[in-house]
């Protein structure tokens, strides 16, 4: 195990410790996981590669609306499905809030409508039609580029610690790597279904308010909503795609995909935490 976490002491890397009673030489780099017996023991690594800082000036103390013609205040009035928590190493809830409508102001329904970023941040993932996010766009923004005001307003959770999926999840510890940076915490926000493929590129950095895409119904949507979804986690993340297990997927596309959302290495909080902030 030495000589593997030498291996991965630049990059994420998830290990089976099968034969180790204990994981022994833990640092405040290194995130272990455990799970309840009989499941193997394994851990992650994590580089401390500083992330540039972003090109912030000011802290950013303002929120904008996800979506155009929406006030946030009017956002309420708007959720088809709320936010519920998942049970821990599983894949069930709802991971983030679901905004649709027909027939609200002058527009018939909501297919089609501008998306905006919700803070300044930078693009660090773009999904082209997978399921289940559809066409979808992450947001990066580096905490420490938010005001301590706006912080204390959303109500940032504690990261919780990490779980070993349930093995239902047809993923392999280890088989990928990832750069992350766990000096800093950043929120992650996914923006999913649009109705097209990003207007937007990987690394461009975005304005509160700024134009991304628009509302659409791909990936696993019967109807035209935005899927809005909030994490807490190490900077510097970045995946190349990601999906659930189908027959389409490839495995790295489901090894990030349980990362993301089963692992808890990107905590999880009700989007209307942030949401609820006045703009
Ligand atoms: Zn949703």
């Amino acid at each position: 195990m030495k000589k593997l976490g030498f291996i991965c002491s630049a990059i994420l890397c998830v290990a089976f410790a099968c034969s180790s009673p204990a994981v022994d030489g833990t640092s405040e780099n290194t995130v272990e996981i455990r799970s309840s017996t009989p499941r193997p023991t394994f851990r992650v690594e994590l580089s401390t590669t500083p992330t540039p800082p972003m090109e912030t000036p000011t802290l950013q103390s303002l929120v904008c609306s996800p979506l155009g013609g929406e006030t946030l205040q009017e956002l309420t009035e708007i959720i088809t499905q709320p936010f519920k928590t998942p049970r821990a190493t599983q894949d069930d809830g709802h991971h983030g809030v679901d905004f649709a409508f027909y027939r609200r102001k002058e527009l018939m329904s909501i297919d089609g409508l501008p998306i905006l970023s919700t803070l300044d941040g930078k693009v660090v993932t773009i999904i082209s039609d997978k399921y289940p996010y559809g066409n979808a766009i992450i947001i990066e923004t580096q905490l420490d580029s938010l005001s301590p005001d706006l912080i204390e307003k959303i109500r940032i959770p504690e990261v919780q610690p990490t779980v070993a999926p349930d093995p239902k999840f047809n993923w392999t510890p280890g088989e990928f790597s990832m750069k992350l940076d766990t000096s800093k915490k950043s929120l992650y926000i996914v923006y999913a279904h649009l109705k097209y493929p990003a207007e937007v590129s990987v690394n461009d950095f975005i304005k509160c308010g700024q134009r991304i895409g628009q509302v659409g119904s791909t990936g696993d949507s019967t109807n035209p909503h935005l899927h809005f979804e909030t994490r807490i986690g190490p900077s510097g993340a970045s995946f190349d795609s990601m999906a659930y297990y189908t027959a389409q997927s490839t495995a790295s596309e489901r090894y990030n995909y349980v990362i993301w959302r089963v692992t808890n290495l990107f905590q999880l909080f009700d989007p209307m935490q942030l949401l609820s902030v006045d703009g």
